[in-house]
């Protein structure tokens, strides 16, 4: 039986950066993952091209994760969204930004990001263990005993990182918390959160198509962000966002041109009378939306009765969109609800009940926007996890 002074269950970005701290500290250090490789999910977010984090401030970061993000100020001021632009930055990896502050990597590519993790944990004599299911965990006097099917390991400190519920096809399942629960620690529900939206849209005619920036609103609540038509309904980070405040039968509104006003609207038919409505909707949004609306309409912006064009205003500025559902919570991107803050020291994230058993990333009760926020919260978790305190 191998001892290891800190052992990591679960290789996302929670568990690598977890791996890599721990191993700068000068902890032999074992991170065991059950995928054929490290990081899965991660890989898949920012459509592959892996968002990494968010450059805001740190307001813009709270705000980010609405989901207990007050927790992180400890975490936070000892590494942060900065830091994380500087350890890939120090590693070889240039970072760009991109709208809404999101950071990708220069390559467009999610295996830069992940390869700089998985090589930072090597270069700081770190091991990993892949293709790896940890099954039972107890603690015998003051050891962790960790099993496999095949190995059983002690450690002295203990970091789960094994994620939320959400999208288990990449190995977040919920095992942290049935560790959690076997230590007696409280566990939150657990819910979907940034959740597409299922709706009555059109959506054959639209599916597929992105429109940046434009305004979904429900009531008082009112999201300015990029928006994706699906077969289903909607998703991109707008969709994601509202998801919070919508359950299904609600009316929501879309706006497709928040920066124009519907005055500059009616001016802009009046400029372009001789157009055919397809080609001035053209100059607006993009062709397939153009095509859509224009098909109710006759051939020229001059032949639109002055009601017509009130009407194709309406539908720019404020589309109704009926919301008739969302995703479930493994088909939503991020899971609401995990391991309950109270068990644990935010300047630690070690239990406040179990001494040596420490929590980090989608599987603790935090939960935030897509954008980076999530990444974000993981890694900076995961190295104070990592981190010795003295
Ligand atoms: C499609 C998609 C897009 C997303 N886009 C964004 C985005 O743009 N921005 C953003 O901030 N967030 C995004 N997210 C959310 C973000 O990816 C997660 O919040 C983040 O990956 C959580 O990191 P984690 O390390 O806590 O957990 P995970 O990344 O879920 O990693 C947990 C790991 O633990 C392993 N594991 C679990 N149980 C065991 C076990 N018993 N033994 C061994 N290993 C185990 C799993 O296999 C997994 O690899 C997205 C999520 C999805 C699904």
């Amino acid at each position: 039986m191998t001892h290891y002074d800190t052992i990591i269950i679960g290789g996302g970005p929670a568990g690598m950066m977890a791996a890599i701290s721990s191993s700068y500290y000068g902890q032999k250090t074992l991170l065991i993952e059950k995928n054929r490789r490290l990081g899965k999910k991660l890989a898949g977010t920012g459509g592959g091209r892996c968002n990494v984090t968010n450059n805001g401030t740190l307001d813009d970061l709270l705000a980010g994760i609405p989901g207990n993000g007050r927790f992180l100020y400890s975490v936070f001021s000892q590494f942060d969204n900065h830091d994380i632009i500087n350890f890939f930055e120090e590693n070889g990896v240039a970072l760009k930004v991109e709208d809404h502050g999101r950071v990708f990597p220069k390559t467009d590519k999610s295996k830069t990001i992940i390869g700089a993790l998985e090589a930072k944990i090597h270069e700081l004599g770190g091991s990993v263990l892949t293709n790896t299911e940890v099954v039972s965990v107890k603690k015998i006097d003051d050891l962790f005993h960790i099993k496999s099917a095949e190995a059983e390991f002690t450690s002295d400190k203990l970091i789960v990182t094994t994620g939320g519920k959400s999208y288990p096809s990449t190995g977040s399942t919920g095992f942290g918390h049935d560790i959690a629960r076997h230590f007696k620690l409280e566990v939150t529900d657990l819910e979907a959160a940034e959740s597409p939206l299922l709706t009555d849209f059109p959506h054959k005619a639209l599916q597929g198509i992105s429109l940046d920036d434009v305004t979904l609103s429900y009531g008082k609540h009112v999201i300015t962000h990029d928006l994706l038509f699906t077969h289903f309904g909607l998703s991109g980070p707008a969709a994601l966002r509202l998801s919070s405040f919508v359950s299904g039968g609600e009316i929501a509104e879309l706006d497709f041109l928040p920066q124009t006003s519907e005055q500059d609207l009616l001016s802009y038919f009046t400029e372009n009378r001789e157009k055919s409505v397809k080609n001035a909707l053209r100059g607006l949004v993009p062709e397939r939306v153009a095509e859509f609306f224009a098909t109710d309409y006759p051939e020229k912006i001059k032949q639109l009765s002055p009601a017509q064009s009130q009407e194709l205003v309406d539908k720019l500025k404020k589309m109704p969109i009926k919301i008739t559902g969302k995703m479930s919570l493994a088909k939503s991107f991020v899971t609401k609800g995990g391991v309950d803050l109270k068990e644990i020291n935010p300047k630690t994230l070690e239990s406040k009940k179990v001494p040596g058993l420490h929590f980090a990333g989608e599987v603790l009760d935090i939960n935030a926007h897509t954008g980076g926020f999530n990444i974000t919260s993981a890694l900076c978790t995961g190295w104070v996890a990592g981190s010795l305190h003295y």
